[in-house]
Formats: C-alpha cells, structure tokens, sequence
C-alpha cells in the first residue's frame, strides 16, 4: 500500500488516473490487516486496488465523474466493495472515467482527463480509462472498472493491460452506479492473466441484492491457467479483420493466432453476419436504458440541487442541466426519442431484435468453437482531443466490443503487440460463464 502511494506521488501528476485517493485510511487499513494472523489469509490478502468511481464506497466520495454526485458520499459498500474487503483488499483511491461512464476516451469526466501512460499525447481508452492507466502506470496493481459496451476491455487495450467482462450475471452490479442495467458488467484490469484471474474469484458469485447475477458456482479460475490449448478450436470472425482495423493491429492479432496454432490451437475463419448492425442496436439499447436509470438525478433525493429555483419544474429543468455534462445530455435525449411512442416500433424494438440476431450469431458459432478471437479495438489509443470531431465515428468504433455486450458472454482484453509505441490488445470472447477458457487461452501466450 505504502507503494502504490509512493508510486501515485511520483506519476499521478502527469497520468491523472485518480479522482481522488484514500491514503490515510488506507494506510491504517493495512496497518490493522499486519496484525491479523498468517492463517486464514486468502493470496490478495493486503493488496492494494484502486475502484473506478461508478462503484459506491461507504464513506468514500463515489461521482461517477459527474458534477451531478460531486459530493456525493454513499452510506453504503457495492457488493463487490464488501467482497474485495472479506479478501483483505485494501482500497487506495477512485478512479477517472467518461461521466457515468459514457465514453471511449475518459474526455468526458466533467473533472478532468487522464494520460496513457504509454505516450501523454494519448488517450487511455474509456471509460474505465483512469482504472487501465492507473495499473499501466504501475500505481496500483489491480483495478475494478466497469464494462457496458467495452468500458473494460478497450481501455485494457489501449494501456497494454489485462482486462476482463465477465458474462452477465457472473458479478453483482449491486452498487455499481446504472448506466444500462441489461448490458452493465464490473470488470477485473490487472497487469497478467494470474491477478486476473484471482481478482475476478473475489468478487465474482450470486448476490440476492442483483436478481441478475446467477447461482452457478464460481470456478477455481487459477487453476485454469495451465498452458494447455492444444486442440482448442478457434473462430475468427472475418467482420474483426476487416475495413477500419488498422493493418498494425491486424499484423498483431495474426501473430497472436500464430502463436496459438504453434501451441496446438487450432483456428478458422468464421463470419457474425449481424455484427455490422451491433454498434446502433447498443447506442439505441444503452442510451434507452440510461434515460431510464438516469431519471433518479432529480435535484431532490442526492446529488446536485440548484439553487435560487422558484418552483418544482425549475428545480428539475436547472439541476440537470447544471449537473449533467454534454455527452449525457445527448444521450438522455436520444434515448427519450428512441422510447417514444412515435419511433418506439421503428427503434427501440428494431435493436431488442438485432440484439437477439447477433446473440445467435454468437451461439452458432460456439456449438463449433471454444473461443472467438479478433482485436479488442480496431486501432491503438486516440491523440487526445482527436476524435471530439466526429463523435460518430467514436460510436461505430466501438462494434468490436458492443455485440459480446448485448450477448452478454464473457470477453477478455490481453496485450498482443506494439504499434507505434502503443499497446494493441488481442480480445478472446466465450460462451456464457467459461472465463475460466479464457484465462487458459490468454495466459498460454503471455
Ligand atoms: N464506449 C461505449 C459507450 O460510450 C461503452 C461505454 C461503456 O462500456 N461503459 O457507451
């Protein structure tokens, strides 16, 4: 812990993964956790973790990188939170994100942004951006973010780190701010696979306080980790090597495959018809869902309140056109167009139905596949400030990240090469709960 503040102090100034920073509890955590006896202590016993600030800490500032929860101080731990602190983990800060977590490159926070540690010209991915950069950095270890569209895997990429979606239902979003709840996974960013791997066991296992998360039990997923990937069957799907991936990247993934087939994989390319209708299916979807989740921040309940308001309707309109940045004022609206009685038919409908297409896709291919394997992005990490010009384009870039979302299987993002100086990440996705082959297949070639 004394460290990861060490290390914080010296690079945070320049990287600025951290919201804010819990140093003297922290400290004091770790001091009590000396005390306790060897026996008994599980292996991430007084291990340092930084949270991503959409996960609710007792006590702890939690903003979601709004100036809507600025001060907003939870009366409670997110199960994940309570699940972290049974292993002994010991929370050193909260981390920068899109504002709750509407993004790809942390620009959105409304407190500032962060630096890939790579290269400071550089975006870190997004939205768990201060998460990624923050374990790239080498200011904490390990890191939980969350995974709505590729929140997880896209910034693990871009920062050269390891970073997991688990299947839906395989971790409790009980405290874990909404964003869109069908679609909302917390995820596991570490520096290897290993850490990963015991990461994801701590927090991972049914919670009666999400009705989404599932009774399966959580398997012993280290012990997975044995390098054997020999006769593993592979698909690749064509739509992930094809137009707007960069050559670079592409060059990295057909290195990793490879590797892999020089292992005893075995892989064949495959197509998902229905991923080139991914990107708006998840923008109609999530954007629907967050005008839902959002309609909380009111002014009244917590979070910000203008002030100098004459009556109800004013303390509405003004608290959330203060609180709220730009980014989730276009999305509010556009998700209000997309549920409105008029375009309801034609939109939101339209994508659950492209939503069920493309979780077919993925179903076929897994009655004669293991795994699927393409980039976890189509390019290495954006100049800052580049992509705020064509906010279109950001949104498609996102449609090799979006489908195992709306699916809801699992995905990991693992380092597979430089481009430039940049990280590229290899994304391995599988079938509903078999993180398990996913960690087999990253770590036999880490
Ligand atoms: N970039 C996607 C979006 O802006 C994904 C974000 C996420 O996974 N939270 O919605």
């Amino acid at each position: 812990t004394e460290e990861s503040f060490a290390r914080i102090a010296k690079l945070d100034e320049s990287v600025q993964a951290f919201l804010s920073t819990n140093e003297a509890e922290a400290l004091a955590q770790a001091e009590a956790l000396d005390q306790q006896p060897l026996e008994g202590r599980g292996p991430l016993f007084g291990l340092p973790i930084g949270l991503k600030d959409n996960i609710v800490t007792k006590g702890i500032t939690t903003t979601g990188a709004s100036k809507m929860l600025a001060n907003f101080v939870p009366v409670y731990d997110a199960t994940v939170v309570e699940k972290l602190k049974e292993a002994g983990m010991v929370i050193v800060g909260k981390l920068n994100m899109d504002e709750f977590a509407m993004g790809s490159t942390t620009e959105t926070s409304a407190f500032k942004k962060t630096y890939n540690p790579w290269n400071l010209d550089h975006v870190p991915g997004g939205s768990s951006g201060g998460s990624a950069a923050a374990v790239a950095a080498g200011e904490v270890p390990f890191a939980l973010g969350s995974d709505t569209g590729g929140s997880v895997r896209q910034p693990a990429a871009f920062c050269g780190v390891v970073g997991m979606k688990p299947t839906y239902g395989r971790v409790s979003r009980f405290g874990l701010i909404a964003y869109a709840s069908s679609l909302d996974q917390v995820g596991t960013i570490t520096q290897n696979v290993e850490d990963n791997a015991m990461l994801l066991q701590a927090i991972a296992g049914l919670d009666p306080k999400d009705s989404m998360t599932s009774p399966q039990e959580v398997p012993d997923y280290k012990a997975a980790l044995t390098g054997d990937v020999k006769g593993l069957k592979i698909g690749v799907p064509k739509e992930y090597l094809g137009e707007g991936v960069s050559d670079e990247v592409k060059k990295a993934v057909q290195e990793a495959l490879q590797t892999l087939e020089s292992l005893g994989a075995e892989w064949e390319e495959i197509s998902l018809p229905h991923l080139h209708y991914a990107a708006e299916a998840y923008y109609v979807i999530a954007t629907s869902e967050a005008t839902s989740n959002l309609a909380r921040f009111d002014g009244i309940r917590y979070g910000y309140s203008a002030e100098g308001v004459h009556d109800l309707d004013e303390l509405y309109a003004r608290s959330r056109a203060e609180g709220f940045g730009r980014e989730v004022k276009k999305r509010i609206l556009f998700g209000t167009y997309a549920l409105g009685a008029e375009h309801h038919k034609d939109v939101f409908v339209k994508a659950q139905k492209v939503r069920t297409l493309i979780a077919q896709d993925f179903a076929q291919a897994f009655e004669k596949y293991d795994v699927i394997i393409g980039p976890s992005s189509a390019t290495t990490a954006y100049k800052i400030g580049e992509t705020n010009k064509d906010p279109l384009a950001l949104y498609a870039n996102d449609v090799l990240t979006v489908p195992v979302n709306l699916a809801g299987v699992p995905a990991i993002s693992v380092p597979c090469g430089f481009a430039d100086g940049l990280p590229v990440g290899l994304q391995i996705i599988g079938k509903h709960f078999d993180e398990a082959t996913l960690y087999k297949v990253a770590h036999a070639f880490e």
